[in-house]
């Protein structure tokens, strides 16, 4: 896994803020994930395109940069199934959809950021939110080192609103 010591965030928050990591992880498998739950970090911050991300300490908290990337789309009878990963960027995200005309995401074009970073607060534009489209969430749970399914109605999906956003916190 990728691992980069007294790393400068400067480029990757929307503010440009100047803070120093002092270690930054880019892990891009789930074995990764497991590796960094073995290393007892006492805490950590997950950072996507830091769109959402007000740095404010010369000293950031040690960061978790995931590098996931792909899509899979999955053509069922009655739907099209889109798998994203979380470090693929949203508004691309929404451009391959369109491309393939797998319509409903178009109102969330152009909001800035990841698209692992989408669920945890319900992004939403112009009468649409991702929860009208999101069928299921993959979690990585650092406690038990495994992916947790979170269902639709397991999201708790409300208005910029998630369980996943307490969940970042814990
Ligand atoms: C100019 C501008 C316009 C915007 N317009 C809109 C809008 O119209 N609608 C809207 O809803 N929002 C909007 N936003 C907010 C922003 O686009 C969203 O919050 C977006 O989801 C941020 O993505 P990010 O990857 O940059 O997140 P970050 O800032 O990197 O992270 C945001 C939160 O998500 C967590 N997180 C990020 N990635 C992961 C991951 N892989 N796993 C677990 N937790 C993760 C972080 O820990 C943090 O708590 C706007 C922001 C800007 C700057």
């Amino acid at each position: 896994m990728k691992t980069i010591s007294n790393f400068s965030l400067k480029k990757i928050n929307s503010f440009n803020v100047e803070s120093i990591a002092p270690i930054a992880y880019f892990p891009s498998c789930i074995d990764d994930l497991i590796t960094l739950s073995t290393l007892g970090l006492s805490s950590f911050y997950i950072l996507g395109e830091g769109f959402n991300t007000l740095l404010v300490e010369n000293e950031s908290p040690i960061i978790i940069k995931p590098e996931f990337k792909g899509i899979e789309i999955d053509e069922q009878a009655d739907c099209t199934i889109v798998k994203a990963a979380a470090s693929e960027n949203w508004h691309e995200f929404v451009g391959f959809c369109i491309e393939r005309g797998i319509n409903g995401l178009e109102n969330l074009a152009l909001i800035p950021g990841s698209v692992g970073a989408a669920p945890v607060q319900n992004i939403g534009a112009y009468g649409v939110e991702l929860a009208q489209y999101c069928q299921e969430v993959l979690w990585f749970d650092f406690e038990t080192q495994s992916v947790i399914q979170y269902q639709h109605k397991d999201c708790g999906f409300a208005y910029r609103e998630s369980i996943f956003k307490k969940k970042v916190k814990e």
